[in-house]
């Protein structure tokens, strides 16, 4: 990625669902674009990139804190995925969340997933009712893809293209009365965590933008990040790389400012755009009152990107004096 990032933008943006976003690029692609994309190794599908859309919990298998290591199933789900012809058919909105039973990922919409509720079992889930089927982990992704055709099908004979599985007229799969409406596990979610866990380690993207700073650190230290679905990255085996990784801007402490500072786009990516998020961001950073809670700052009504979390809703204050008295007024 360190190519591209230098060469066509000055960042690279996280999504929500794990995906990396890189903007202003010209339209149509240039092919030493799509070259210099495709040679990252990010694009493995190109008949079903845009539908193999899985968010998992980021640290399982890494930690004990999950009932099941669920890195296997995903690798399957995804090979399957892209092995069906029929599945390239699904919306490119089409999510699947599977949570390792720590209900760090379960609460997110999706439209089929499943929560380890052992070792070796799972709850299969469909749409935001939560129709859910209890199983063996091992009978999962085979109950998934047989979900996601009668999706397909369903869809299409429909003929209203529906995005979710909730805007079908009708449940699919087979008959269940089990409803999962909260997560199965009896802990309150794990929280996520910054810094050392265990051997590896999560660090935060201020704002969910890698920069060449970040890169450049990240490949000295590792071949491989997992990116999760709340601006962090995990690095399997990175705790020592942690020092390294905050002298390059990455967040490695909860405590940081970062860890809860959110922006939109903003000026002068986003047309509609009162202000400039980010720069009114930086200047926040370093005189963040203490406090908890999220804060997020917005361009525009709109406020694209707002955290899953409670937040401090900052509206396109007109000066960073205006966003610090809306904080003090608006925090718990
Ligand atoms: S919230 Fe408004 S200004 Fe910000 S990115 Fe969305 S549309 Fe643009």
């Amino acid at each position: 990625m360190d190519i591209v990032a230098y060469q066509l933008d000055s960042s690279i943006q996280l999504t929500s669902r794990g995906a990396l976003q890189i903007r202003g690029l010209p339209v149509p692609l240039t092919a030493e674009t799509q070259t210099a994309v495709l040679a990252t190794g990010l694009v493995p599908s190109p008949s079903h990139e845009l539908v193999r859309n899985v968010v998992v919990s980021p640290l399982t298998g890494l930690d004990r804190v999950g009932q099941a290591d669920l890195r296997p199933l995903v690798r399957d789900l995804d090979s399957r995925v892209c092995a069906d012809p029929e599945l390239a058919a699904l919306p490119g909105r089409f999510l699947f969340t599977l949570d390792d039973g720590r209900g760090d990922v379960i609460d997110q919409a999706c439209d089929l997933g499943l929560i380890a509720t052992g070792p070796q079992r799972v709850t299969v889930l469909a749409g935001a009712a939560r129709r859910g089927w209890s199983m063996p982990l091992a009978d999962a992704v085979d109950l998934l893809l047989g979900l996601a055709r009668d999706f397909v099908r369903a869809r299409q004979a429909s003929g209203k293209m529906a995005w979710h599985v909730d805007e079908l007229d009708h449940p699919i799969g087979p008959p269940t009365d089990t409803v999962c409406r909260e997560r199965e596990t009896d802990t309150t979610p794990a929280p996520r965590p910054l810094g050392a866990v265990g051997e590896h380690a999560v660090v935060g993207v201020p704002l969910g933008l890698l920069t060449p700073a970040h890169l450049t650190a990240l490949v000295s230290c590792t071949e491989q990040v997992s990116v999760t679905p709340w601006r962090s990255l995990v690095i399997e085996n990175g705790a020592s790389a942690l020092p390294h990784l905050a002298a390059a801007g990455l967040v490695t402490s909860i405590e940081s400012p970062w860890a809860r500072l959110h922006a939109c786009t903003g000026s002068p990516g986003c047309s509609k755009s009162l202000i400039d998020t980010g720069g009114l961001a930086q200047a926040l950073a370093p005189r963040l009152p203490p406090g908890s809670s999220a804060v997020h700052v917005s361009g525009c009504t709109r406020r694209c990107g707002t955290p899953s979390t409670p937040f401090i809703d900052l509206l396109a204050p007109p000066s960073l004096d205006a966003a610090l008295e809306l904080i003090t007024v608006e925090q718990p």
